[in-house]
């Protein structure tokens, strides 16, 4: 049975009521409920040195006290301590009560800002400090290292901190240690109960580093093996052993007007040797805009379909749809290989027509939506599945997947770089193929940070590209102007490009409010060189490819976040033209500032992300809070990088042994027990 946390020491039934709100029902919450940030109150000092300005804790015997009322409703009480150097007086208002409290002669601990106004008068006093009496046991408000706690209504920090303080010495040596010993002896770690201990009320810095990597080590640790065991689930799968290597897979290669990447030769291998596999390949192919995803995808779809199966692709959105129908399209017609699009906009007609083609085995490559995984529709026998994923999909929806067909293969690929630790977390069931370079002949984008003042000097370089031929884009944060948001807005500044500073240049102007058939007039244009330069709002992030363009200005860049700045940025450097992206920006923020920084220094996908999840954190990387992270109460997959992979390695270790599985359901109910029997 649990201990209900009214029984500890301190508690009762109406504060277990008030801790219920913290999410603290029991025993185990109590001592798992992590302090937020803590207050050293370990250096006392002599009466006599203290200053104002900051925090400072001193310790005093008590001299006198006395209360007065100011006003109606006005009481201030003034003890005065003394340390034999000098005198300090605690100044409490409204607080009565708190003068039976202080005994005289009594020693006590006080900690507080010393005021700046009775100090400009030669008087010390603190207003409103924490105090706590000097017994002969531990303090645990002052003269140490003091826990801070997220709080709600109806209970105060020292509340609290004291219950907490009772709970731990009561029971923390109770509960049940879950990791291996054999885990705790090669890492050294300290006891659990010590980690707890050490966690809640640190005696130093080394101690809260040490219990801190103990806990953050145990969360990791039993994340991954439940990440691997799922895994292990699904190499118990039966799937399909392709054969690889056939005749219209090396036929396709040849008429490729490149070769491989060493990257790509490196990513093809992995994708191969699972596919020839009887266990379903189950892997993420990373790598970022241009590295050249989809060939790979479609030498995985051809092997697919060389082998009689059917191969499905599977895109975000209608569009990207349709622009992978139609590259898929081009690379494979000369194949002979019958594709069809699945998107929700078909006329029932061509739906049924369709979907009778899939069924029978006709049309060999689908390409499509979600709309691919209706109810209507069933295939002959799919091989392979291509996901190319922009928002996340979850364990189970691709489990649902698996189902879909007899285990097929499944190749997930995503553009946005996740940096490992991320990864191994979110995708830690996935084997992960990276294409870390892309094809030759590439050049980096050149950016560089400007201020508003330099527009003219920016537009003037914008004027000798475009007189050389080349395209340009200006992206700004807003479409009209704004008396609310003090930034660009792209009318504004599509009026000023056309009067001023690009007078006689062909301006388009593209965002998210014109109708569907004006924005593809005006993308026709700026596709055909009708239109010199674009200007756009967010709209142009992605899927926009015209590799004539080899200028963007970004306005109000410190508007966009990092990695859609780097999105925004992927638009030009797309042909053989030295391109160049400038922001212009005035951030007024240390992160703001970090980003345009970034930008400047790296064109790589993999860094910006690294430095994004730094500067954003894991939950809004995604922008969602639909991203799937777990909750880990003392882990960082930002700060514990080497501790995630040494988890990692060690719940892959304990997977793979022969009795995994008995000392798997150990560990599981050693947690359960630890759950029951607090
Ligand atoms: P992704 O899907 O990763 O965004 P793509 O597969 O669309 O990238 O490739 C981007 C462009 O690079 C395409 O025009 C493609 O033909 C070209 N490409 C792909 N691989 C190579 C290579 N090894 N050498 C040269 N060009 C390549
Ligand atoms: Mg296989």
């Amino acid at each position: 049975m649990q201990i209900d946390v009214q029984f500890i020491k301190g508690v009762g039934p109406r504060r277990a009521e008030t801790l219920s709100h913290l999410g603290i029902n029991n025993i185990k919450d109590l001592l798992y409920y992590f302090p937020r940030d803590y207050d050293d109150r370990r250096n006392i000092k002599k009466i006599r040195y203290i200053k104002p300005g900051s925090k400072v804790t001193v310790k005093g015997k008590v001299i006198s006290k006395k209360e007065n009322r100011v006003k109606r409703g006005l009481s201030i009480l003034r003890v005065t301590f003394s340390d034999d150097t000098d005198l300090v007086n605690g100044v409490w208002f409204n607080q009565s009560y708190l003068k039976k409290q202080f005994k005289k002669d009594q020693w006590y601990i006080l900690s507080g800002e010393l005021n700046t106004q009775s100090w400009r008068f030669n008087k010390k006093e603190m207003n409103n400090p924490v105090f706590e009496e000097i017994n002969s046991g531990d303090t645990i408000h002052t003269g140490r290292v003091v826990p801070i706690y997220p709080l709600t209504e109806g209970i105060n920090q020292k509340r609290l901190r004291q219950i907490i303080y009772n709970a731990l010495k009561d029971y923390a040596d109770g509960i049940p240690d879950i990791l291996p010993t054999y885990i705790k002896e090669k890492y050294e770690f300290i006891s659990l109960a010590d980690s707890l201990n050490g966690l809640h009320f640190p005696d130093g810095r080394k101690n809260y580093v040490q219990a801190r990597k103990r806990l953050a080590f145990e969360e990791l640790f039993l994340f991954q093996l439940l990440v691997l065991k799922n895994k292990k689930g699904i190499t118990e799968r039966k799937g399909i052993n392709h054969k690889t290597g056939s005749r219209e897979l090396n036929e396709f290669l040849q008429s490729l007007p490149f070769s491989l990447t060493g990257s790509q030769q490196k990513v093809w291998k992995e994708i191969r040797e699972d596919m020839e596999r009887e266990i379903p390949m189950q892997r993420l192919l990373q790598g970022d805009v241009g590295a050249g995803k989809t060939v790979i995808a479609a030498l995985a779809l051809i092997e697919t379909i060389t082998n009689g199966f059917q191969g499905v692709f599977m895109a975000p959105t209608e569009i990207l749809a349709e622009q992978h129908y139609q590259k898929l399209n081009n690379l494979l017609q000369p194949l002979g290989l019958k594709t069809g699009l699945v998107v929700g906009g078909l006329k029932p007609k061509e739906r049924k027509e369709i979907e009778a083609k899939i069924v029978n085995g006709d049309i060999k490559l689908i390409i499509g939506t979600h709309a691919l995984f209706q109810e209507s529709i069933s295939y002959q026998k799919i091989g392979l599945m291509v996901i190319d994923e922009q928002h996340r999909f979850g364990v189970e929806q691709r489990y649902r997947f698996l189902n879909k067909g007899e285990n097929p293969d499944l190749l997930i690929m995503t553009a946005t770089p996740i940096p490992r630790s991320l990864a191994l977390t979110l995708y830690g069931d996935l084997d992960i193929s990276v294409i870390d370079k892309l094809p030759p002949g590439r050049k980096p984008v050149v950016t560089t940070w400007r201020k508003e003042d330099s527009r003219p000097q920016i537009y003037k370089f914008v004027r000798k590209k475009l007189d050389e031929g080349r395209q340009a884009y200006v992206v700004c944060p807003l479409i009209e102007p704004s008396d609310e948001i003090d930034a660009v807005s792209a009318r504004k500044i599509w009026e000023q490009l056309s009067d001023n500073f690009l007078q006689g240049y062909k301006i388009g102007l593209l965002h998210s409010q014109l109708k569907p058939e004006e924005k593809k007039k005006v993308m026709d244009e700026f596709r055909q060189c009708k239109i010199d330069v674009l200007v756009a709002t967010t709209v142009i992030e992605v899927g926009v490819d015209v590799v004539n363009a080899s200028v963007m200005v970004i306005e109000n860049a410190e508007r966009f976040g990092l990695a859609q700045l780097h999105q925004l940025r992927g638009r030009v450097g797309r042909g053989n033209y030295q391109s160049y992206c400038i922001l212009i920006g005035n951030p007024t923020t240390d992160d703001g500032i970090k980003r345009l920084k970034v930008m400047t220094e790296t064109n790589d996908g993999f860094r910006i992300a690294e430095e994004d999840l730094k500067i954003r954190g894991p939950g809004e990387f995604f922008g969602t809070k639909q991203h799937g992270l777990p909750g880990f109460k003392v882990a960082s997959i930002i700060k514990d990088k080497k501790l995630l992979e040494k988890a990692r390695q060690e719940a892959g270790q304990l997977i793979d042994m022969q009795n995994w599985e008995k000392k798997y359901n150990l560990l599981q109910q050693r947690i359960n027990n630890r759950d029951l029997k607090l």
